[in-house]
């Protein structure tokens, strides 16, 4: 028999999976000697209450074989160079699961990233940390893995298509990543594995018969009648044009500032597209346990690192929590060395002293003034060239204590923070934009009332957090996903502002991938 339990426990009988055959014979009447597998395919944690429980749902196995692997692998085909191309502009999520998708479906995807490889990325993100000297085609956001590779690796997604959500999961796990996150509600992999995942990806890619091109930037689309045959691009590491051949997947991310100029040049339809902006909120970690565990004292070790999540409605605009690490560190993400915009990211065991998340507020495209498509884009570079006018030398960032943002003061100082590049006291109170600080500072207020102890001055909240999706929308057919007027081009993913996350991402790379293959094949 194998059969599938709900069960509710608490921490310590969760995590020990001896605890859990017995807790089987006590509530359910099995036999623990007939179990032959325990699996556990569901696990969240419920912390509403003072007693925190966890829920699990745990399959079964008695007297049965256990099953030979957790989910059945996916085959790549090998493609031959004859094969037909297609070029798949970023090597971000929606760029990676775009490629593998097209070598499944024989299809032979050469990819082109203007960043280096993870590993090469990742010496030029620590003298970024060390010397906040920005590399604009190394750094957080740009390079192998894309803007995913250095963060929390958070998996959770509002799509509701779960299939494709697992089997997105499955590929990550397929190239390296741990089994738990097919179960965890709130999965996540961790700036520590994550890199690995991303090479094994790679290698699939080019194992089977696909191309991988670092410090290769694409320059511009080559356009024929209505439909684009390629791209030409730059290598840096050569110093030469090339131009590579077949239809487009145009997954380059939402920090392509320079893309989003050159396509509004060309007048290739887009339309400005809203955003959200505010700040990143540091605490340390053990006073978010405390809050949300309602615990007197430490964390025991059979739970992880808390989360919060907070949204509310502040004059008529959303302000919410985004992109928690607990346990994780403030990161600098700017992608040139006139702008400070901070993130976040975290490791796989979330044991860090801090736990940060973006506080944001919702901006909507008719919020900023003009009508040209790249308002957005131009406003919220401004925001982050503010920033750095307060932050000062390389990339340190202007940062205030929470309750001293909240109620106007200036901090006399600041406690310590895992950002590196450094802190500087700033008033942010004063001058963040009014629509943003000012709904900050009531939806702090409002998240104070509703976790008592939130709203403190052991907090910081560090300026500016606004890369959080794409400024700009690069407009394409609901079903063929092709570009409005540009046959054989497929904006995809964030940048395209069609995903808004990891999984998203490479839910719509796969996406853009079938859409590509079926028109290929239908020739
Ligand atoms: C620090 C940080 C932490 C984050 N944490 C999480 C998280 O925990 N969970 C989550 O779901 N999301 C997280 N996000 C968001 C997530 O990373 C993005 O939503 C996701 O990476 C978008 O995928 P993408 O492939 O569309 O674009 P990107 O990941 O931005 O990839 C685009 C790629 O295109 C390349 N490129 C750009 N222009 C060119 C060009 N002209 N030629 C060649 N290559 C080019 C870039 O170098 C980049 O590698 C985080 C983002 C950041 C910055």
């Amino acid at each position: 028999m194998i059969a599938d339990y709900s069960l509710r426990l608490l921490p310590p009988d969760a995590a020990d999976l001896s605890r859990l055959r017995q807790v089987l014979r006590q509530e359910k009447g099995i036999d623990p000697q007939r179990i032959t597998h325990l699996q556990v395919v569901r696990r969240s944690i419920d912390a509403r209450q003072r007693t925190v429980y966890v829920n699990l749902l745990v399959r079964v196995y008695v007297d049965e074989a256990p099953p030979a692997q957790l989910f059945p692998p996916i085959v790549y085909r090998d493609v031959e160079a004859s094969a037909p191309a297609a070029v798949v502009v970023g090597a971000g999520p929606a760029g990676l699961f775009a490629a593998l998708r097209l070598l499944q479906l024989g299809v032979r995807p050469i990819v082109l990233e203007r960043g280096k490889d993870v590993h090469e990325r990742r010496r030029d993100i620590a003298s970024l940390c060390r010397n906040g000297e920005v590399k604009s085609n190394s750094n957080y956001c740009f390079g192998e893995g894309g803007a995913g590779a250095f963060s929390d690796g958070k998996l959770y997604t509002r799509s509701k298509k779960r299939g494709s959500v697992e089997r997105v999961l499955q590929v990550l796990c397929q190239h390296g990543a741990q089994t738990d996150i097919l179960a965890d509600v709130h999965p996540h992999i961790g700036s520590d594995r994550l890199p690995r995942v991303i090479e094994n990806m790679r290698h699939t890619i080019v194992t089977h018969g696909g191309e991988v091109h670092f410090s290769t930037l694409m320059t511009r689309l080559l356009l024929s009648g209505d439909g684009v045959v390629g791209v030409e691009a730059h290598d840096m590491v050569t110093d030469t044009l090339h131009e590579f051949r077949g239809a487009v997947v145009l997954a380059t991310g939402h920090s392509a500032r320079d893309v989003y100029r050159y396509l509004a040049a060309q007048r290739i339809e887009m339309e400005a597209k809203g955003i959200a902006v505010g700040v990143r909120l540091e605490h340390p970690a053990a006073l978010i346990d405390r809050l949300q565990y309602h615990l007197r004292g430490s964390r025991p070790a059979c739970l992880p690192t808390a989360e919060y999540s907070f949204v509310q409605q502040v004059g008529g605009r959303g302000v919410y929590s985004f992109c928690m690490c607990p346990g994780g560190v403030v990161i600098p993400s700017a992608t040139a060395n006139e702008e400070v915009v901070v993130n976040g990211m975290s490791n796989s065991g979330r044991t860090g002293r801090w736990s940060n998340s973006g506080m944001v507020v919702e901006v909507r495209a008719d919020d900023v003034e003009g009508t040209d498509v790249l308002r957005v884009l131009r406003w919220q570079q401004q925001l982050e060239q503010m920033c750095k006018q307060q932050g000062g030398r390389g990339q340190r960032a202007p940062a205030q204590r929470m309750a001293d943002f909240v109620n106007g003061r200036l901090s006399a100082s600041l406690p310590s923070s895992s950002y590196v590049p450094g802190l500087v006291g700033s008033p942010l109170h004063f001058w963040l934009p009014e629509c943003i600080g000012s709904r900050l500072r009531e939806g702090f207020r409002h998240f104070g009332a509703q976790r008592h102890g939130f709203l403190t001055n052991e907090a910081i909240v560090i300026g500016v957090e606004t890369r959080t999706s794409s400024p700009v929308r690069i407009v394409r057919h609901a079903d063929s996903l092709q570009h409005l007027r540009i046959k054989g081009l497929y904006p995809c993913g964030e940048g395209a502002g069609y995903a808004g996350g990891i999984v998203s991402a490479a839910i719509d790379g796969e996406r853009c991938a079938e859409r590509l293959a079926e028109q290929i094949i239908n020739k």
